[in-house]
């Protein structure tokens, strides 16, 4: 894999958790609060849809059932992005990697430039609160900020709170049937990363059934002791 267009110095983090967990809205406020980039591989992979690109085309139909994309497809994605200049200011994986042989790829990279992984961070949550977290969520089409009909919804119905944006967006993947298959995904081949990174003395474990800001503190601790 070619990593020479990777910056050496930039910190690199993992978020690790189940859809619902609360990777993407972390991700954004370490993004916010560090200056860090958010890569979500779900992100990048949704643009390939959308642009039709070849990635695209063959990622849409296994996204749509909850299944994982290929290793190739998305580590390709991913390195590509990483070799983008802001990059150089640390990254938040959001979502990647999600089975061994991703986590395997992005060593590999990260060696290739002198680079290691800061911290891999677990978001513990309960399986059965996740569907009802998946299943009322939407976002802002304008600047991205993430919503839930229950959790958090706008001050005032259809308007975003931070841009007045009204355009909401779902994800056609965040219904009950493909939101229980990408569960099982999951635990079949993404939990073991929480071995794998235990392994390497990586892991951070933090509860994330609490309300957004208490878990956003108690991560900017763990980050903070990561890449001091
Ligand atoms: P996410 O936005 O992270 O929930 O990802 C949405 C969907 O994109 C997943 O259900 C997978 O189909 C696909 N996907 C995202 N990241 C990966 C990855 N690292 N490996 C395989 N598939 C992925």
């Amino acid at each position: 894999m070619d990593g020479s267009k990777i910056p050496v110095t930039a910190p690199v983090l993992i978020l690790l958790g189940p859809p619902g967990a609360g990777k993407g809205t972390q991700a954004r406020k370490l993004e916010e609060n560090h200056g860090f980039v958010q890569l979500s591989t779900g992100d990048l992979l949704r643009a390939a849809v959308a642009a039709g690109t070849e990635a695209g085309q063959r990622a849409k139909a296994v996204m749509e059932a909850g299944d994982l994309v290929s290793d190739e497809i998305v580590i390709a994605i991913l390195r590509d992005r990483l070799g983008d200049a802001d990059c150089a200011k640390g990254v938040i994986l959001d979502g990647f990697p999600r089975t061994t042989v991703q986590a395997e790829a992005l060593d590999v990279l990260l060696r290739a430039t002198g680079q290691r992984i800061n911290v891999a961070i677990s978001l513990e949550v309960d399986d059965d609160a996740m569907v009802l977290r998946i299943s009322g969520r939407f976002t802002c089409g304008s600047c991205g900020e993430g919503y839930h009909d229950t959790f958090k919804p706008t001050i005032k119905p259809g308007v975003c709170d931070m841009c007045g944006g009204t355009e909401m967006k779902r994800r056609a993947d965040d219904n009950a049937e493909t939101v229980a298959q990408r569960l099982a995904a999951y635990h079949a081949q993404t939990a073991p990363l929480i071995d794998y990174y235990a392994g390497q003395g990586a892991l951070s474990r933090i509860p994330a059934m609490g309300a957004i800001e208490e878990i956003a503190t108690a991560l900017d601790s763990v980050v903070a002791a990561a890449t001091a």
